[in-house]
């Protein structure tokens, strides 16, 4: 169903694109990319293949990314330019990285830095120093046991394994000593939309909290696990700026209009099967009809904004 969904919303695009769809100006907005997994063989399953990419398909994007002249940013940057305290060149582009897994360090970081563009990370701060395999699932994460069914991607995690262990504290210090940038994507990646109002508490302040302890600073940027926050953004909001972080992102798509008020932005995820094509599409605000659908959707839901 979610994959009919994509290749509708895939193929409505293309055509609105190629009859000269263009709905808003570059000026003012930004696409902030959503990326997961940078892996060396495609994780096997037809429902679950959107979000690794080979790195040699990530190479080509950063490749192509300096070709067509898009400066990359870090989320400080894109928080300065948000408050307006600095001008947005008219070619910009923040890369996001979600979770937290060692293949950030290990194939998408040294990659970006071939290609001098800033990449930044949204960490799960439970997950960072755990040792082992672990998976994600709505109730957050958990590790890798070997036991029940087999799922589709039993056959990578037991190829590499190394890949599949969470960073290490010292591994995410050491990229930002290089101008990788962090924000939070909460402590055990559990859905927020499920959690009543003390277990959001507790999930946002473990996370603030591990932040602070393990990297000397709050986080200032949130990136919701699974993208939605259903009816819970004011509080999300709320709890988050008790502790100076007021810029929330989602995967509702679209690019970021860097003038909102409420400071909570869209994402464009990036797909394995993405062709640079697409990207161009991406990036210059095709996919930008999404939000609104998206948040017409939310609307007659009665799910508020
Ligand atoms: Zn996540």
């Amino acid at each position: 169903m979610r994959k009919l969904k994509l290749l509708l919303a895939r193929a409505i695009t293309r055509l609105a694109w190629q009859l000269g769809y263009r709905r808003r100006p570059s000026a003012g907005y930004v696409p902030v990319l959503c990326y997961h997994r940078v892996l060396p063989e495609l994780l096997e399953d037809e429902n679950n293949p959107v979000y690794t990419l080979l790195p040699e398909q990530f190479e080509a994007q950063l490749a192509f990314l300096v070709q067509e002249g898009f400066v990359s940013l870090s989320l400080d940057e894109f928080g300065e330019m948000a408050r307006g305290l600095k001008p947005a060149p008219s070619r910009v582009v923040l890369l996001t990285f979600d979770d937290g897994y060692a293949d950030f360090h290990a194939v998408a970081w040294p990659l970006a830095q071939k290609y001098n563009v800033k990449l930044n990370l949204f960490i799960s701060t439970g997950l960072i120093g755990q040792s082992g395999p672990v998976i994600m699932t709505q109730n957050g994460y958990r590790f890798h046991s070997g036991e029940g069914p087999s799922l589709y991607y039993q056959g990578h995690l037991e190829k590499f394994p190394h890949l599949w262990r969470p960073l290490t504290w010292e591994e995410v210090r050491e990229m930002g000593r290089t101008g990788v940038g962090f924000g939070l994507h909460g402590h055990t990646h559990r859905n927020l939309v499920d959690l009543d109002k003390t277990e959001l508490v507790e999930e946002l302040f473990a996370g603030v909290r591990a932040f602070r302890h393990h990297l000397g600073y709050s986080p200032r940027f949130f990136a919701l696990p699974y993208g939605d926050y259903g009816n819970n953004l004011p509080e999300i909001m709320a709890v988050l700026k008790e502790w100076g972080c007021d810029f929330i992102f989602t995967v509702m798509w679209g690019r970021a209009r860097l003038s909102s008020s409420k400071r909570v932005f869209p994402r464009i995820c990036i797909h394995q099967q993405d062709s640079l094509e697409t990207l161009r599409m991406k990036l210059l605000g095709a996919y930008d009809w999404l939000e609104t659908v998206g948040h017409f959707l939310r609307k007659t839901k009665g799910l508020g904004t």
